[in-house]
Formats: structure tokens, sequence, C-alpha cells
């Protein structure tokens, strides 16, 4: 029996129970909305999201696009990973760029991004000894230095303590770091200096990938995360033959659009789509 509410009775000093009947009950949950049920739908570059979770600034982690939507997995992923680097490193801010649209699709200057697996990450940066957070995506060149800022380098500790927590998190399954291969170099060497366990080495180089077409990612990280097990519809790679058979049309372009580019950057280049 469940007690509704409580009431004084006046005089008598008493508390009684006033009790729901079953019909009342079961009003009061038809009533109870439900939490939608995330669904990621097809594959990264031909999908859609249902139910997804939106992605929140924090003291550790600033998103710096409007599209904000991905999977529990891959939104809660990031902000794990931002508030453990941030607590072992204090001040560090993960700068985070496009996940999905709301309700996933086309997103203006990538392939991907549809199906709510995928997000731009910008690097963590240093200026001269001090942690740096631009609020928009930086190129570095092989030498580990920013283009276009002098004094500004990669900051390999915090960067690896990065990867190490997105291949270290529990809630989610990374399928793909896309980044360039100098970065991905760099990252290796200093998993090395930090005595991260050989399986670990393993993993990271197998999954930081350099990309075969499109942007270099020699200013952010591209991360994906696998499918999750509820979405029944959801396609692990994507699928280019789908893309031509299905005849889609083709993605717009706009002056503003560039993956690479959070809110400005200086270096401009062609946008690419991934
Ligand atoms: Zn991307």
């Amino acid at each position: 029996m469940r007690c509704l509410t409580r009431a004084l009775v006046a005089g008598a000093g008493l508390i009684v129970c006033i009790v729901a009947s079953p019909v009342d009950a079961a009003e009061t949950r038809s009533k109870t909305p439900s939490a939608p049920r995330t669904q990621s739908v097809g594959s990264p570059n031909e999908g859609r999201l249902h139910g997804g979770k939106k992605l929140e600034g924090s003291k550790s982690l600033k998103a710096a696009r409007a599209h904000r939507w991905g999977v529990p997995s891959l939104v809660g992923m990031l902000e794990r990973s931002a508030a453990r680097v941030a607590k072992k490193f204090p001040g560090a801010v993960l700068v985070v760029g496009d996940l999905s649209r709301k309700g996933g699709g086309d997103v203006d200057g990538h392939r991907s991004h549809e199906s709510g697996r995928d997000a731009d990450v910008g690097f963590y940066m240093r200026r001269g000894t001090k942690a740096w957070a631009p609020g928009q995506f930086i190129t570095i060149d092989a030498d580990g230095k920013a283009a276009g800022y002098p004094s500004v380098t990669f900051d390999d500790a915090r960067n690896w303590a990065l990867v190490e927590a997105w291949l270290t998190d529990r809630g989610a399954s990374v399928q793909l770091i896309l980044v360039a291969q100098h970065i991905k170099q760099r990252l290796l060497a200093q998993a090395r200096r930090a005595g991260a366990s050989p399986e670990l080495q393993n993993r990271a180089a197998s999954l930081m990938v350099h990309p075969r077409r499109g942007l270099p990612h020699d200013n952010h990280f591209h991360v994906r995360v696998a499918c999750p097990r509820s979405s029944d519809d959801c396609i692990e790679h994507g699928t280019r033959e789908k893309k031509a058979t299905a005849q889609k049309k083709p993605k717009r372009r706009t002056a503003g659009s560039a993956e690479n580019r959070p809110t400005t950057t200086k270096k401009r280049r062609t946008p690419k789509k991934s």
C-alpha cells in the first residue's frame, strides 16, 4: 500500500494516510513521461539519431559547436574523460567540436557525424609551461608546434591522458580515432614514457588512424564509439556502397562550414568531411 500524502486531522492531532486506488496509481504511472530510448540508426555517414543526449559544457569541458547530440556512451565518455584529465592536470579544459544534430542526419562540413557516434575534439595545448585552451582547433606541425601561435605547443602528457581515458572507459567502446600520423607517433611515444601497458599501447596504435582521405586531422581528434547494444538498426561502419545506391543528394556546403573550425581558425583549408 502506497501513501500518496499525509493529512493532519483537525483537533485530533492524528496524521492519516491518503492511499491511492489502483486506478489512481495506474493513471499516475501513465502520466509519468518515460525517458526516450536512444537509437543510433544506420551508419555514421548515412544515419539518424533518436533520443540522443546533449553534451553540456562544464569547468573541464567547452562545447564549442551547436551540434551537441550523441549516444549516451559517447557523451558520457567525453564528460568523464575531460573530468579525468582535469583531475590529473588541474586547469585542463577539453574543447569539443561537432557531435551530431539532435535528430542526426547531414551535418555541414562532415562526411559522417550522422548517427550520434562521432565527435571532433581539440588537442590540449600549452603556452610555455602552462595549459592553454584556445577555444578552437589549431594545426600542429611535425615538431609539435602550433601553426601561427609562437610558444604554443601540443601537450603530450594531457593528450595521451585523454586517449588513455577513452580507451579505458567502461561506459563506451571506442571504435576509431582519426588523427594525423605525426600526432599518433607523439602520443605513442608519450604512452611509452608514461609506462602504459603493452596491451594499451597496442590498442592505441591500432585505433588511432591517419585518414586515407579528407583532412589529415592534424588539428583535432575525430573519435567514434561503437554501436550501442540497444540500437538494433545501427551499422558499425560507413557504407559508401549504400550511399551510392541510395543516390543521396550532395551535402550542402556553406561558407562557414568546416569540421576543423569550432569557432575560428587562423589557418584556412578547403573543407573536407569525416
Ligand atoms: Zn569529425
